[in-house]
């Protein structure tokens, strides 16, 4: 029998230094090297024709230099000019230099690789890999492309995993946990990591390649497990059983609140307070769609629970939204005189020894804010209760961890975990099958759904002249710049871009601009200011996608549209008519728009309810379509894509209930320990 080493040292090429950067990609053996798999492939089997290139597009291209030539735009950059009788495409170098600029002009037949963009001079590839008088014949399969890090690049991975790929061509090397008709684990691995020219290229590309099925079935029931094991963990722990019958302190919250609750929050916390009166535990997420109350429930619960003399932790996943449960809880428990903390990494010196303190004397009774909660010096008096807000902002891991810190006399505090990422709740299960969930199924009475519209990019001059109208009438408009996930810069970039031409457009506004590169402190110092109104036009990436909230913004504009998830739309849109205005959104897209792209913006243009969006949404996108890996953004999965293997999640389960705790860990050990999700259980 062959078998792995078991360290990463003892394979050539990995010393030391090497080895602790791998582990930076979740990789600590070299059977992870094995299971580190592609995020996608690039397609250099074959020549595009010029003309048929679409905007979004990885092609490999081959053409004659037409011009080369160094470009004065907002920033200098060196263009280049290919044609290949069918058209004629940019390739646009903001870092370039002398020589490669000489040898570019020289250059007579240049065969390029990048992604299709729509650039000033029309499609362009910015910085594309490329190669001048190439060699003729082209490559002959799909080349992998995988997480990398710093010192840690594709070629590097390439040449790492593959003499693994013969060390497991023996099937006894790696355990095979489940069984897959026709697909080994070995020959599952060695077709993803290694296409060869006679496999499905088409299946590949698309991700419904057996092979990746098959892996896929193994991390979905990887996930199963752990999260069995978590269960069956936390049903040996103990919780304080909290008295949630009518505290005078509870009495005079309910008789603060100025509105009254809908059926669904009464149902909600008519649920929570069932099982924070038991002594077990509770594990439960709350889902409601952005804007139906669920930071009352919240508040709510924290009560019951500091009326019992326990501590509530409250933790969101920015600094931003942690400010705003701060304003909320505030405005509800200081007039019942509870004692708040608040939490961040931005509290420091005198002010953070003054709030450690005061948490581990237990005279703060609600603790406010972001992961600093985690940090190991913050020690809890009691505490009963931990509230965690958007949650797929932190991993399994983090929640585990918070959890023990909240470990006490009683056992462990109860979680309530809120998230307004609408889930099909045929995919509940499968995500969440580790807690209990909650759904506030309807919003306050009285909102005005907001009014979707959806437009060519064409009528750009129209929306300007809309959100002029906007601002002139003192409201805020918020500018939302998207591209595709993997090019923060470029996204950065159309940012800037839409920033620059706004303010040119609308002198008499102000506008302002943020981005994912800046530092979180100016980040939510923009957004400071853009709720204070000291800014009418916000152009975003889509940072701003969670939880802000400015009641005087009515208006967002998004661009290119079509290229985000349902789910994502329904966020961003979800930040527009939080006040007594109505609010309107605008869709805007690149044509020509397929017949797919066209019946998913409808969906938005019909409904305002993430749950009708996200079931519409799975129906649409047929198996098969990784479009929206990130619709199901909570967990991550490496291979898995739960729209496109819907079809195995209750064989899944069921093979879930069948394994043994020793193929759990197995699977566990296998799948569980991304760079966030390093969950020990
Ligand atoms: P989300 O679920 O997105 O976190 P919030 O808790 O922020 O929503 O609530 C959105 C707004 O609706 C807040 O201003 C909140 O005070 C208000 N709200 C919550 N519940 C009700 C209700 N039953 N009636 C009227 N307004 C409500
Ligand atoms: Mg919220």
């Amino acid at each position: 029998m062959n078998t792995l080493p078991a360290r990463l040292t003892d394979l050539r090429g990995i010393g030391p230094a090497l080895a602790s950067k791998l582990s930076r990609l979740g990789i600590s053996i070299p059977e992870d090297l094995l299971f580190h798999l592609p995020l996608r492939y690039e397609d250099k089997t074959r020549i595009t024709p010029i003309g048929s290139c679409l905007i979004g597009d990885n092609v490999l291209i081959e053409g004659e230099m037409a011009a080369c030539d160094v470009a004065f735009g907002r920033r200098r950059s060196l263009l280049a000019y290919l044609s290949d009788g069918t058209g004629r495409i940019g390739l646009r170098f903001y870092h370039f230099s002398k020589a490669q600029q000489e040898n570019l002009k020289k250059a007579g037949r240049v065969r390029a690789f990048g992604e299709i963009r729509r650039g000033a001079s029309g499609p362009e590839i910015y910085h594309p890999e490329y190669q001048i008088n190439p060699s003729p014949g082209v490559e002959d399969t799909l080349t992998p492309v995988y997480p990398a890090t710093d010192g840690v690049t594709q070629t590097r991975l390439r040449s790492l995993i593959t003499p693994l790929l013969n060390v497991v061509s023996d099937p006894t090397t790696i355990s095979e946990i489940t069984q897959m008709p026709g697909m080994s684990l070995a020959q599952a691995l060695r077709v993803v990591h290694k296409p060869q020219p006679d496999d499905d290229i088409e299946a590949l590309l698309q991700g419904s390649h057996p092979a990746q099925k098959r892996l896929a079935f193994e991390e979905l029931l990887a996930h199963q497990a752990s999260m069995r094991l978590l269960r069956r963990q936390i049903s040996h722990e103990g919780a304080p059983a909290i008295d949630v019958r009518n505290s005078p302190l509870a009495n005079r919250f309910r008789d603060n609140i100025d509105f009254t609750l809908t059926g669904s929050q009464h149902r909600v916390l008519q649920e929570i307070a069932i099982d924070l009166a038991k002594p077990l535990p509770m594990f439960r997420l709350l889902q409601g769609d952005v804007g139906s109350g669920k930071t009352i429930i919240a508040a709510s619960s924290a009560v019951d629970v500091i009326a019992s003399g326990f501590q509530v932790a409250i933790m969101a996943p920015t600094e931003i939204l942690a400010e705003q449960h701060l304003l909320s809880f505030s405005q509800w428990l200081r007039p019942l005189q509870i004692e708040i903390a608040w939490l961040t990494g931005k509290v420091t010196g005198r002010t953070r020894v003054e709030t450690l303190s005061r948490i581990t004397s237990g005279d703060a009774q609600v603790i406010i804010g972001t992961h600093a909660l985690f940090a190991d010096d913050v020690i809890f008096h009691q505490l009963g209760l931990i509230v965690v807000d958007e949650q797929h902002r932190f991993g399994v891991q983090q929640r585990l961890s918070l959890r023990e810190k909240g470990r006490g006399a009683s056992g462990v505090p109860h979680q309530l975990i809120m998230t307004a990422t609408p889930i099909p709740r045929t995919l509940t299960m499968t995500l969440y099958s580790d807690m209990d969930v909650s759904i506030i199924d309807e919003l306050p009475p009285g909102r005005i759904p907001v009014s979707t519209s959806v437009m060519t990019d064409r009528r750009r001059g129209d929306i300007v002249a809309r959100v002029d109208q906007a601002c002139a009438a003192g409201q805020q408009v918020y500018w939302v710049c998207t591209l595709i996930e993997d090019s923060d810069d470029a996204e950065q970039q159309a940012a800037e871009e839409t920033a620059r031409m706004l303010s040119e457009a609308l002198p008499r506004h102000r506008v302002a601009l943020v981005h994912g590169r800046l530092k979180p402190q100016e980040k939510s110092d923009i957004m400071q200011r853009f709720r204070d109104h000291s800014f009418d036009v916000l152009v975003a990436t889509t940072v701003i996608e969670v939880g802000v909230n400015v009641p005087n913004a009515n208006l967002m504009i998004i661009d290119n549209a079509e290229r985000l998830g349902l789910a994502q739309l329904h966020q961003l849109r979800g930040r527009v008519g939080r006040g007594h205005d109505a609010g309107f959104c605008v869709l805007l897209y690149q044509p020509p728009l397929g017949q797919t792209a066209k019946a998913r913006l409808d969906v938005m243009r019909q409904s305002t309810d993430g749950f009708h969006i996200a079931e519409q949404d799975l129906a649409i996108r047929g198996p098969g379509d990784m479009l929206g890996e990130r619709q199901s953004g909570d967990v991550q999965f490496r291979v898995a894509d739960l729209i496109r293997d819907q079809d195995m999640l209750t064989d899944i389960r069921k093979r879930a209930a069948e394994l043994t705790d020793s193929d759990c860990r197995v699977l566990i050990a296998r799948w569980m320990k991304g760079p966030e999700n390093l969950a020990q259980v």
